[in-house]
């Protein structure tokens, strides 16, 4: 495809704002699986080391299939997006193994012992884990505030200088927390401190995160951006191009939490249909959370997009649509949730999100197991609750389940 040539809408880039690596005409870029590339002299080997020609060396530092996906996700993160010269907004995205390798990177190579990051309650079990289990470990600190309240966060910042990381993460589980990405990032800048952003749940379809200036935007991609469940992966992108291609490399590459090129390329077809997803997502969540709000057997439905969630304001100044994610509250509490999952007969019972299917799971016994009750508490987690990413099957047939489910419960 021309350069040159001015691609207007979202899924033109995602199917055409990369693949330029083709070998012998290929329509798509190839499976590069080869550990090593080729020398042709000495002189080429040595030019590739010292940065002079650009070209492959070893894939734990780069690899074609990977440069694909990692070309797509950081045109779709800076569609439309222009710089502080109003020139279209440059951003560089590494792939990793997973998200937990992608956020290992961000942390790793953002902060050093003595430093402190500021989040919020309710992030993926994975970053909290990681944060106060491996990372307290280095002696680097977290610090909980509910975001939502802008003035914790001012406070927050004012009082403790040694921190140099926000971390955001909206919306979040399970309750579909949403943070004010702007009014945050704007308390930040003033104080010079880096902001990252966890987009996993929104994508650069429903949300753009560098639009409001942040640093870093982060995904586990074996969600939406994958779509279809084939594989785990994660990627960080940065504004600072200087820091992606000197620290934030350094530190990916040496760490060694690199891709594989089957992956990067199953990401790379699942990403050319991600608006078409999106929009078959967002607009079966909205009638599964209204359907589920006016069932008789469910207490209450944790969804943003309805006027009744605390952050549907917030969704709306920084979101295109909802997303898919939504949690429940059945009226007969724990074994109530037990019996509704266990007589699901088309909705698929495992934890993950994203997925073309709609997946449902039990936080408390699931995915936040591995948390004490007393931070369950503080995630909102409670016993009864349900979580549901709705899929893109017709909504029919979502509803006809759900149904006949809740006559269970
Ligand atoms: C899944 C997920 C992660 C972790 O990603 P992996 O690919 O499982 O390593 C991080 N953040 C969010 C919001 C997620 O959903």
């Amino acid at each position: 495809m021309n350069k040159q040539f001015p691609l207007t809408g979202i899924s033109s880039v995602a199917m055409h704002a990369s693949g330029k690596e083709n070998a012998d005409f290929s329509h798509l870029t190839p499976i590069y699986a080869s550990s090593t590339f080729t020398f042709d002299t000495a002189q080429q080997g040595s030019d590739r080391f010292a940065g002079a020609d650009k070209t492959r060396i070893y894939s734990r530092w780069g690899n074609p299939t990977f440069t694909t996906a990692e070309e797509t996700i950081a045109a779709l993160e800076s569609f439309g997006i222009k710089d502080k010269n109003g020139e279209p907004l440059q951003v560089k995205a590494l792939l990793h193994a997973s998200g937990q390798a992608a956020m290992t990177t961000l942390f790793m190579s953002t902060l050093q012992t003595g430093d402190t990051v500021l989040s919020h309650f309710s992030l993926y079990g994975g970053t909290h884990e990681l944060l106060h289990k491996v990372l307290g470990d280095t002696g680097v600190k977290t610090m909980i505030v509910d975001m939502r309240d802008i003035n914790l966060v001012e406070e927050a910042l004012a009082k403790d200088p040694s921190i140099k990381l926000v971390h955001i993460e909206t919306p979040a589980n399970p309750t579909i927390k949403c943070v004010d990405i702007e009014a945050v990032t704007l308390l930040a800048k003033k104080r010079n401190i880096l902001v990252s952003v966890d987009n996993t749940f929104a994508t650069p379809y429903l949300q753009q995160p560098f639009k409001y200036d942040v640093d870093f935007v982060f995904h586990s991609t074996t969600k939406f951006l994958n779509g279809h469940g084939t594989a785990i992966g994660g990627v960080l992108l940065g504004r600072d191009l200087e820091f992606m291609r000197t620290k934030g490399w350094k530190w990916h590459a040496l760490l060694g939490g690199n891709s594989n090129p089957f992956d990067a390329f199953l990401l790379t077809q699942g990403m050319k249909t991600l608006e078409l997803r999106m929009e078959r997502h967002c607009d079966n969540a909205m009638k599964v959370a209204e359907y589920l709000a006016k069932h008789p057997a469910v207490a209450h439905v944790n969804y943003n997009g309805l006027p009744s969630h605390p952050d549907h304001a917030v969704t709306k100044k920084q979101m295109r649509h909802a997303g898919a994610l939504m949690s429940y509250e059945l009226k007969g509490g724990l074994d109530a949730g037990r019996r509704f999952i266990d007589a699901l007969q088309m909705c698929v019972r495992a934890v993950s999100l994203g997925t073309v299917d709609t997946l449902v799971s039990h936080p408390a016994t699931m995915s936040h197991f591995g948390l004490k009750p007393e931070e369950r508490k503080q995630f909102d987690i409670t016993d009864g609750l349900i979580r549901m990413s709705v899929g893109i099957e017709n909504i029919e047939d979502i509803l006809a389940d759900l149904e006949q489910a809740l006559q269970h419960a």
